[in-house]
């Protein structure tokens, strides 16, 4: 019998023949109890990623079957990088299916921050984001907190059907069905988790006891996140491990603030004011007068202001500038995909730098 061997790590199916392409193995390996292919294989042992390429067109094909499946949608966000990670079109994709939206990551949030306010801030953004989800959760996938509600939840909502997780690269999901096969199997790893966007290939089914299953869907590529201008080495300085604490900047107008090399905020005018900045910690902030930081940014990008790594300063895209006045208390400035600063008092002009293609944007406060 011809059977098709699925790769436990990413879902992809296995071949022997070609190793440029998605899916090898060599069919020596493949004599073991569980198939892995040679990418997820490297990824988990020696912690390194091979490329791969899927187009946005493969991504939308299966989004588009979602509609015509009878199902319960998971929708997993990244709360860190809410915007970022938000996948546009869930609920028209959704069709007539029930979404869940699970906010992931919640380990990085001060835990200072009630739950409670964090989960109402996530269900207001989402109706103005077009999304009406039946439930909302807030879980670090990471830590274990609150899977079992969401795991719960989600067992009550599915009413006897199929669930299909989705999300963008990144947020966690791989994490987060792991856990969830834990809870319900007891069973450790099964899905490829790492660093490094993009790794959860094809849908991968993990059988649940009423003969439905639970479905991971491919990370779908948001081109507009940070991660995508960050080398790979350097991705862990932008996926933080802990919890995020605020740095706060006492600004006069006219001052400057770098985030390593990868953004930058100019305080226009507004008088002299504190502002938190939820950047994760092992990014360097770096202060300058507004009038110095052209040039500085010019002579130190790639060493004093890293990341970019400095071989990447060819390649690196110019920071676009994006001026805002501050029409509402407490707005945040988020740069996709790394962060954002707090911005307290109405009629405060700012502006943001970030590196061309990558997203700015200005959201009520999340803390
Ligand atoms: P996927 O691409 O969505 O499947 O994401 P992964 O599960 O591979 O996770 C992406 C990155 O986020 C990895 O570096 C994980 O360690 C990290 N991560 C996943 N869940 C959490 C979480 O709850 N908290 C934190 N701090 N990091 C997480």
């Amino acid at each position: 019998m011809n059977e098709q061997l699925i790769c436990t790590g990413c879902g992809v199916k296995i071949q022997t023949e070609n190793p440029e392409e998605l899916g090898f193995a060599p069919a020596s390996s493949l004599e073991k109890e569980v198939a892995v292919c040679q990418r997820c294989f490297r990824l988990k042992n020696y912690n390194e990623i091979q490329d791969v390429s899927l187009t946005d067109d493969d991504f939308l094909k299966i989004l588009n079957e979602l509609g015509n499946k009878d199902a319960l949608i998971v929708k997993i966000v990244d709360i860190f990088d809410f915007n970022g990670s938000w996948l546009p079109g869930i609920q028209r994709f959704a069709g007539k299916n029930p979404v869940l939206l699970i906010g992931n990551k919640a380990d990085l949030v001060p835990k200072s921050v009630k739950q409670r306010k964090l989960i109402d801030w996530m269900k207001k953004e989402s109706r103005e984001l077009g999304l009406n989800p039946i439930d909302v959760f807030l879980v670090s996938a990471a830590k274990g907190h609150h899977i079992k509600e969401a795991s719960a939840a989600i067992d009550e909502y599915r009413n006897g059907k199929d669930v299909y997780i989705v999300g963008c690269t990144n947020v966690g999901k791989s994490t987060f069905i792991n856990r969830i096969i834990k809870e319900v199997t007891g069973e450790g790893d099964i899905i490829t988790t790492s660093h490094f966007p993009g790794t959860t290939l094809d849908m991968i089914e993990i059988p649940l006891e009423d003969g439905k299953a639970i479905v991971d869907t491919p990370g779908i590529i948001n081109h507009h996140q940070m991660a995508h201008y960050v080398d790979k080495r350097d991705l862990k300085y932008i996926t933080p491990k802990k919890e995020i604490k605020p740095k706060v900047y006492q600004l006069n107008e006219q001052q400057t603030l770098f985030f390593g090399g990868l953004a930058r905020f100019d305080y226009l005018s507004g008088g002299r004011r504190s502002f938190p900045c939820y950047i994760p910690n092992e990014i360097n902030i770096h202060r300058t007068k507004l009038e110095n930081a052209d040039e500085l940014y010019k002579n130190h990008a790639g060493e004093m202001l890293t990341p970019p790594r400095r071989e990447q300063m060819d390649t690196f895209p110019e920071l676009v500038r994006h001026e805002f006045t501050i029409k509402e208390a407490k707005t945040d400035v988020v740069f996709s995909g790394l962060g954002w600063v707090t911005v307290n008092d109405v009629g405060a002009i700012i502006a943001a730098f970030v590196p061309k293609g990558v997203h700015v944007m200005l959201r009520r406060s999340l803390i």
